[in-house]
Order: C-alpha cells, then structure tokens, then sequence
C-alpha cells in the first residue's frame, strides 16, 4: 500500500480541507481556531485574497526562473524592500526556500566572510543551549535542542556552548537583572578566548526565543553586550529572526527593539506567512563586499532560490503589513493577549509564566508555582495539552521540558496579526 508519510508514523492527522482567518476546518466538520499561526507562520491568517491574487498574478508572468539563469522584477523589488526596512546597513537580501535553508545560508556566508579574509583557521560557531535554529544538519548541529539532535549527534558537527537569556527559570531570585545579564556576557567572553578568538566564525541567537523557550525576550542590554563582544573580538552576530522577525514581536525586526545591527538575519515562517515557502537572509554591507571583492560568487545555490511566486507572496504579505498598520496591531494585540491570559491564568496552580512580546506569547507550565518544579517531562504535558486543545478546537503550539529541569513544559500562541479583540 503506497502511502504519504507523516511526522507520526502511528498515526494520521486531521485532514485540512478549508481555512479562512484564523480559522481551519478539517474533514469531519471540525473548525479549529488558528491561536497558532501553524508554528507562528501564518500572519495574516489564512485565505487573504490580495496575497493569493499577488501570487496569481506572478503565475500567469512568470510561475518559475532559475535563479543561475535570471531575475525577477518580484524577487528585485523584494530584496529592495526587506533592505530598506531593515536597521543599519543590512542592505543585501539573498532569497531562499525556508528558515532552515536560510540558517544554512547564514552560516555558508559567515564562513565564507572568513575564508575570503584569509583566516581559513576560523571553523567555530557559538550558539547557545537550548535553542532551535532548523532541522537541516548544519542547522541542526548549531541548535541545542537535546531532543532533536539526540540520533544525529555523529552527524553533526561541534559547536561552543553558551547559556540562553531566560530570566525566568535561570535567574537566582534576588539577583539582580543587570548581574545577571553580565553573568550571561562574561560566559559569551570566557567562551570566545576559550576557543581562541581568531578560530570563531560567529555567535547565532534568536532575538526573541521562539519555540525551545516560549517567547522569551532577552534582558535589556543583552543583545548590546553581545554585538560589543563580536566587534571586540572580530567575530559575526547572526540573528534568527525566522520565528520573531516580521513583525511577529511588533517591529518588522526583533533586533530593532534591542537597537543593535546584527551582521547577518536569518528570516523564514512570517516572510510570506505561510503563502509560500520562502526564506532570507539579510546582510550587511561589509560581508557582502568582502564576497563581491573576492571570489564574487556566494557557494549557495539551489534550485528553488528567489522562486517568483513566493517572492510575490512575501512581497504581497510585506505590502499589507505596512498599509494595513499590522505592526501597530501585534504590538496592541499582543499587550491585550497577554493582559487577558494573566486574567484567565495569573493564578492558575499550573502557570508558571505569561511572557512575550508583541504577537509572540508563551505560557509556561509548572508543577509547582513558588519552586518553579516542571512537570516530569515523561508525562509528555505539553502534548496532552496540545491535543486537549485542539479537541476543543484551538491551535496552539506546545514544546517539553527537558531532564534536567532547565526548561519547563510550555505553549506558544501566535496568532495572526488580523485577530481582533474579540477573537
Ligand atoms: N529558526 C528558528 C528560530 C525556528 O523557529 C525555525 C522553525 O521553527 C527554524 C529556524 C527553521 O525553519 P524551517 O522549519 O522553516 O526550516
């Protein structure tokens, strides 16, 4: 019996037949409200007809041109676009398939960058624990999700440790905000002279941690500490903006509300908000230069690179958000969803936490308030709540804990940037 595959090879998910808004419907009838946009993807929610005619339009010029042979008007004016809104110099956008083929691309350029400088020596990137930057090998071998990367450690190649910002679960009470962030710099310090500054390609971190911590903003001054580092040192801040950018946490880049300029960021999921597959990464200047000025070809192509008709959806999706004034609303929206969770569950025995920025929202869940103490993360929580949900007809996005207690069981809500307050 031939058969699709599915995630769970046990067993087949509900069969998606309709979805408008921020609502889905499945086969049987049920209607299932979008609370999570997918994975935090569908921003706008689902059916928007100036995006699906955007990409009706495209189909009828030109549905597909290899980006080896030519370009595209759709996927100039978007690389014009996503530069200009962009903070500082990053003014170079180079178009890809997805979030994890975009974090390969940033990492392809970061090393790049270095051996075109000469310094062939430089093979170390630093991440932190906990996180999740893609599923493609090098992607992967850069995250530090335990569970994910369990089977495919031989596979995967070293990379230095450092701890997230996540003030909830790691900071000692009664420790003051800004120690702990220079705690948190001082061990980004100590690891780059560990590895020996001139061997380090580059630090990557989420600006707003997605899915491994559940909306997790870093504390102020800590992306500051961490671009003075990389300058310090010599060494590349690589942003994955793939879950927080577009708009997501109210700026169309998270990095804007930290005020730093990161070397490269990786964009995927809100780009074209789930219309198309698509993703980017965003440069600044001075990598790109150093490429132009050296071997003038980027050795990172495939075949679906700048697909027009994704670059007109995320073109179409860009367009919207700005004449709409969405970002104003995730911002405003986000505030009520979270002022409104802290109603329903600000006393709930079994919510530790209710964080997030702009329309990025995580609740974490704990066995015990005062303590903080996760459920044991056998029980598999999250995804009982998860199904729990959904049977009664809402998405939300759920994530486990991990053994050894540094992470909590948590959901993430991600709606789309339309809902209104009554949604
Ligand atoms: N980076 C982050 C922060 C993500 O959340 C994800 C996906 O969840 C990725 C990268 C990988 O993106 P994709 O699943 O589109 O390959």
């Amino acid at each position: 019996m031939t058969q699709l595959i599915h995630r769970n090879l046990r067993r087949t998910p509900p069969t998606a037949v309709c979805a408008f808004g921020m609502y889905m419907r499945d086969k049987d009838g049920n209607t299932y409200m979008d609370a999570s946009g997918g994975a935090a993807v569908s921003s706008l929610g689902h059916s928007h007809p100036d995006v699906l005619a955007a990409m009706q339009a495209q189909l009828k010029t030109t549905a597909y041109a290899h980006s080896g042979f030519f370009t595209t008007d759709v996927a100039e004016e978007l690389a014009h676009r996503l530069g200009t809104d962009a903070p500082g110099d990053l003014n170079n956008v180079y178009l890809v398939s997805g979030g994890s083929e975009a974090i390969e691309a940033a990492m392809k350029m970061a090393r790049q960058y270095c051996v075109e400088n000469g310094e062939t020596q430089r093979r170390v990137f630093i991440a932190r624990k906990q996180s999740y930057h893609g599923n493609t090998l090098g992607a992967l071998a850069l995250g530090g999700n335990e569970a994910r990367r369990k089977q495919f450690e031989p596979l995967l190649m070293t990379v230095a440790r450092v701890s997230p910002c996540y003030e909830y679960r790691h900071r000692p009470a009664g420790q003051d905000p800004a120690d702990y962030t220079a705690g948190l710099l001082d061990e980004l310090e100590r690891t780059i002279l560990d590895a020996g500054p001139q061997n380090v390609i580059g630090f990557c971190a989420e600006p707003v941690v997605g899915a491994t911590l559940g909306a997790v903003p870093a504390t102020p001054g800590y992306f500051k500490g961490v671009r003075a580092l990389c300058d310090k040192y010599g060494i590349l801040f690589i942003a994955d903006e793939v879950m927080c950018g577009m708009g997501r946490t109210g700026t169309l880049y998270a990095v804007e509300q930290e005020g730093v300029v990161p070397d490269i960021v990786a964009l995927g999921k809100g780009l074209a908000a789930g219309y198309q597959p698509i993703g980017a990464v965003v440069v600044r200047d001075h990598v790109v230069e150093r490429l132009r000025n050296g071997s003038g070809i980027f050795q990172h192509g495939h075949t679906y690179n700048a697909h027009p008709v994704a670059a007109a959806a995320a073109l179409a999706v860009q367009k919207i958000i700005k004449r709409d004034c969405l970002l104003g609303a995730a911002t405003v929206r986000g505030t009520t969803l979270r002022r409104m969770l802290r109603d329903a569950f600000g006393a709930h025995p079994h919510v530790g936490d209710i964080r997030g920025r702009g329309l990025l929202v995580g609740l974490e869940l704990v066995q015990d308030r005062d303590t903080k103490r996760p459920f044991d993360p056998d029980l598999q929580l999250h995804a009982a709540v998860k199904e729990k949900a959904l049977g009664c007809g809402l998405m939300v996005y759920p994530m486990g804990g991990t053994a050894d207690g540094k992470r909590g069981d948590h959901i993430l809500l991600a709606p789309p940037f339309i809902a209104t307050e009554a949604d």
